[in-house]
């Protein structure tokens, strides 16, 4: 029998993506039989980061600055935005350092079922930038998927009306697949490989 706030906290865990019943009783008692330490700097962490954390100004990325690093760094190439679903793909294809220019993060993408459309995901601020005239190249790196094809197309007409060039990511993604996931090899290929629209 379970006391009420180990049950609680077992629970709290369940809200991680992938953790079922079984991992997440394993890290309840792991914190607190053997690490409460580690425990209290995790809660510490989590509580300031869910705070503290919000989205970039200019590219919605998360950052707790108003506006995030990259956006500020004079070091790139702010002629070139690459439009991007997710935060983490950003963190892959700066891994690989194929890419100079500027971050337009997306936080999603098209969904009209669950109600997701242009202006929540920003659109209106991407639209705004891309009438200031700076932007020469629009890079439109979204999933390969039904979703991710569909908001790269409304993109793409946003673009088209400003007179903007649009690339699109080329071979080496699998259908289906996500950025996330990709060596950093395949996806050097595929922005390399990037093509016209
Ligand atoms: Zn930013």
């Amino acid at each position: 029998m379970k006391s009420p706030l180990i049950q609680e906290l077992i629970e709290a865990f369940r809200i991680l993506p992938g953790v079922g019943p079984k991992s997440a009783q394993r890290m309840a008692y792991y914190i607190l039989e053997r690490n409460k330490e580690g425990g209290e700097k995790l809660s510490q962490t989590l509580s300031r980061a869910v705070s503290e954390v919000g989205n970039c100004a200019l590219c919605r990325t998360l950052t707790e600055e108003s506006t995030c690093t990259l956006c500020l760094s004079t070091q790139r190439n702010s002629t070139e935005l690459c439009i991007v679903e997710n935060p983490t793909d950003v963190t892959v294809i700066e891994q690989s350092g194929v890419f100079k220019g500027k971050y337009f993060v997306l936080m999603g993408h098209l969904s009209p079922i669950d109600g997701i459309g242009p202006s929540a995901l920003g659109l209106y601020l991407l639209e705004a930038r891309l009438a200031r005239n700076e932007i020469t190249e629009l890079i439109i790196a979204t999933n390969p998927t039904v979703e991710g094809e569909a908001t790269a197309f409304y993109i793409q007409q946003l673009a088209d009306s400003f007179g903007i060039l649009t690339t699109r990511l080329a071979q080496g993604i699998p259908l289906g697949g996500e950025l996330e996931y990709l060596d950093s090899g395949t996806l050097t290929q595929a922005f390399i490989a990037r093509k016209k629209v």
